[in-house]
């Protein structure tokens, strides 16, 4: 089975350009490359790290481009992917879910990275269109690729399904590792921080949700 990142690869190229003219701070995408070069170069100098060597001379060029990378989902509207849909397969099509998502995120509060899996799947209405599956995965991982707080994360995912398709319930659970709690801060080293949320029926129905729960536990 195709790993879902190999599906996903090369999708960030188009947001990772600020510039197509070359001139970094007259950018095509809202960000001003240079000005954030030049403070980051400061600050990497403020906290007596100057970027004077060979090697080090364009950290702050790279540091920048990374933290571009990692936020390239501000750039672009993730509910896009929803736009195509499929009639729907059978008259009642059973819970669709694609566990198994590996994605990248910013912590909001430390600009560190965190990183995990996510389970995200929904419930259509009987006889509503469907949506391909690696659909569900780009949307998670764009909503992913933003400054974020995980417990934001999970809601925005299932409400954009909730918004962009016919459905009876939408939900993602979400299991990851935070580098500001694992490499500073509390060094909590293999601890794991897990989110779930629920919509619709997979609120409602005990027996709907733990059908979800155990899908998303399944091993690929
Ligand atoms: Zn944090």
């Amino acid at each position: 089975m195709a790993d879902i990142a190999d599906v996903m690869k090369g999708d960030w190229t188009p947001f990772l350009r600020p510039g197509q003219d070359g001139d970094p701070d007259n950018g095509d995408c809202g960000v001003q490359l240079g000005d954030a070069i030049r403070h980051a170069r400061a600050m990497f100098a403020a906290l007596g790290m100057p970027c004077d060597q060979e090697g080090t001379t364009a950290t702050p060029d790279r540091f920048v481009r990374a933290m571009l990378e990692l936020t390239a989902g501000l750039r672009v509207d993730p509910d896009r992917h929803f736009a195509r849909t499929f009639p729907a397969p059978s008259a009642d099509p059973g819970i669709i879910i694609v566990p198994g998502i590996r994605f990248t995120s910013v912590c909001e509060h430390h600009a560190l990275a965190f990183t995990g899996t996510m389970a995200v799947g929904y419930l259509p209405r009987p006889g509503a269109p469907v949506v391909g599956l690696s659909k569900l995965a780009r949307v998670a991982r764009e909503y992913a690729a933003r400054p974020q707080m995980q417990e934001r994360l999970g809601d925005q995912i299932v409400q954009a399904i909730t918004r962009s398709l016919d459905t009876d319930g939408a939900a993602c659970v979400i299991r990851s590792q935070h580098s500001c709690m694992t490499l500073r801060g509390a060094r909590a080293d293999g601890a794991a921080m897990v989110t779930s949320h629920m919509r619709g029926q997979f609120r409602e129905s005990a027996a709907l949700r733990n059908e979800f729960l155990t899908l998303a536990n399944q091993p690929g």
